[in-house]
């Protein structure tokens, strides 16, 4: 067995993983980087990139079935499937490229197998032991099932409804979270049938309640049902397709179930436990700067407890290279790290919910308001319709921001800003959103929080 000493080994090459290496050596850091499978992990290969993509072509295919409204004479003739595929292959592939090749050029040793965890600071990988100063671990997540609900034949997760090779007619969806929420979007715009079972009261349950409420409308309108409330029961399959039970007694018959409920720590059989890291339920503990109980063993990404989000991982990959390179980063919480989900209408918010905020602040602190996208004029030319809403604490910052409404993810930035600098909505008021973009419409729930609305009462 060969032995190799770098000043920080990285298990796993996912978003957590190369973004760590990516900056490490930036700062002149020796790396190495195991990786099992491809380089970009579940992002790239199995998440974000290709669901994107998918959500894309959703939107065309929406655009063409309502193309008469502006219009523009097309007609909707269907989904070529293989065709969907090969454009969102054909990122993957290009994106997956490119990120080898930056990887190459930035001088990070990439061992390719299967890593393991034997000691606090060594990582052993087919016949090479590598030893670094620091370690970190970034082995990602992998899509969770209920006790008892088997993965298999026409009960799916996200990974097979990635690789489906026909649009199916009628799909019911356990989850209704991001991903099944995003899956629902597609499947809808590419013709099917589709039922959300969500046990919580609302789709999207983590966002503010008033975006979650007009999600729900937005998607019954769309054709899009959902049963919320109410819990799973078991699952039967035929020839055919499967019948859903729930506790309420209710059936939902389909072609498929895809199963969204969540995403579970890799970090089983690694050798975590063994070298002293403390693991609860399969995720690994660390403090706030990210170190775990080892010290110089630093966990990223996925398995860290928390919001799992590809641009967490980059986040805290480049944090935990600069804490170990002496920088001192600054922490960014959980709350305040922006969330997308892409379905249509989109939903993107940063910060406090009104009720979260009204805890932590007081309920007389905190003022809101909610600005209808009716009044913007570049949602109307997308004939879209949503709210922003903006919550702030009283004579102090921007403490949230909760969107709903066509291309609102691409708002994000800006609100991410206002709630990371703890902006004053009077320090954003005397500054220029560009007209018509549907940017003003933030920019109006800024000028009323600070008494000085324009086109609002
Ligand atoms: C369908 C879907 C859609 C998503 N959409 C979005 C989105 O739009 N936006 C967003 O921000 N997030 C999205 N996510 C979440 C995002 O993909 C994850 O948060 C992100 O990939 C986590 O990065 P990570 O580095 O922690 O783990 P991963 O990306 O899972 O990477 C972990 C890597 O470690 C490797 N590995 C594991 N064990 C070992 C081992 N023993 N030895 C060597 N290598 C190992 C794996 O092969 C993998 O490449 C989506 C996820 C899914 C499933």
């Amino acid at each position: 067995m060969s032995e190799q000493n770098f000043d920080l080994v990285i298990l796993g090459g996912g978003s957590g993983g190369y973004a760590a290496a990516l900056r490490a050596v930036q700062l002149g850091l020796s790396v190495a980087l195991v990786e099992k499978d491809k380089l970009g992990g579940t992002c790239l290969h199995r998440g974000c990139i290709p669901t994107k993509a998918l959500l894309h072509a959703a939107e065309v295919a929406d655009n063409s079935r309502e193309s008469e409204k502006f219009g523009v004479k097309s007609s909707f003739e269907g989904i070529d499937v293989a065709a969907v595929t090969r454009y969102r292959e054909g990122i993957v592939s290009s994106k997956f490229k490119g990120l080898q090749g930056l990887i190459k050029a930035r001088g990070i040793t990439v061992f390719e197998g299967e890593g393991r965890l034997e000691g606090p600071k060594t990582v052993v990988v087919g016949d090479e032991r590598l030893t670094g100063k620091n370690v970190v671990l970034a082995t990602g997540s992998y899509s969770r099932s209920l006790p008892g609900l088997d993965i298999a034949g026409r009960v799916i997760t996200s990974e097979q409804a990635l690789e489906l090779d026909f649009v199916p007619s009628k799909v019911a969806i356990l989850g209704g979270g991001v991903i099944g929420v995003e899956f629902a979007s597609v499947w809808r715009s590419f013709g099917a049938e589709v039922t959300i079972i969500e046990a919580l009261p609302h789709l999207v349950p983590n966002e503010e309640e008033s975006i979650s409420k007009q999600l729900e409308r937005a998607f019954r309108k769309r054709g899009i049902e959902y049963k919320l409330g109410v819990r799973f029961q078991g699952v039967t399959q035929h020839d055919d397709g499967v019948v859903v039970t729930l506790e309420n007694g209710d059936t939902v018959e389909a072609e498929l179930l895809l199963v969204a409920v969540g995403r579970g720590p890799v970090t089983q059989n690694l050798g975590y436990e063994e070298a002293g890291v403390t693991v609860d339920r399969g995720f690994v503990i660390t403090n706030e700067r990210l170190e775990t109980s080892v010290p110089g063993v630093y966990a990223v990404g996925d398995i860290v407890p928390g919001l799992q989000l590809a641009h967490r991982g980059f986040q805290q990959g480049i944090f935990v290279a600069e804490e170990i390179a002496g920088l001192n980063p600054i922490i960014v919480e959980d709350v305040n790290i922006p969330k997308v989900t892409y379905c249509e209408p989109e939903v993107a918010s940063v910060g406090y919910t009104e009720a979260r905020a009204a805890e932590k602040f007081g309920a007389d602190q905190v003022s809101s308001y909610e600005y209808n996208l009716a009044g913007n004029g570049k949602s109307h030319i997308l004939e879209t319709s949503g709210s922003i809403k903006v919550v702030r604490v009283n004579d102090g910052p921007v403490v949230g921001v909760h969107m709903i409404g066509a291309r609102v993810g691409e708002l994000i930035g800006e609100a991410q800003l206002a709630v990371n600098w703890e902006a004053y909505p009077e320090d954003i008021a005397p500054l220029i959103h560009a007209h018509p973009t549907q940017n003003e419409a933030l920019g109006e729930a800024f000028l009323k929080l600070a008494g000085k609305p324009l086109h609002a009462l």
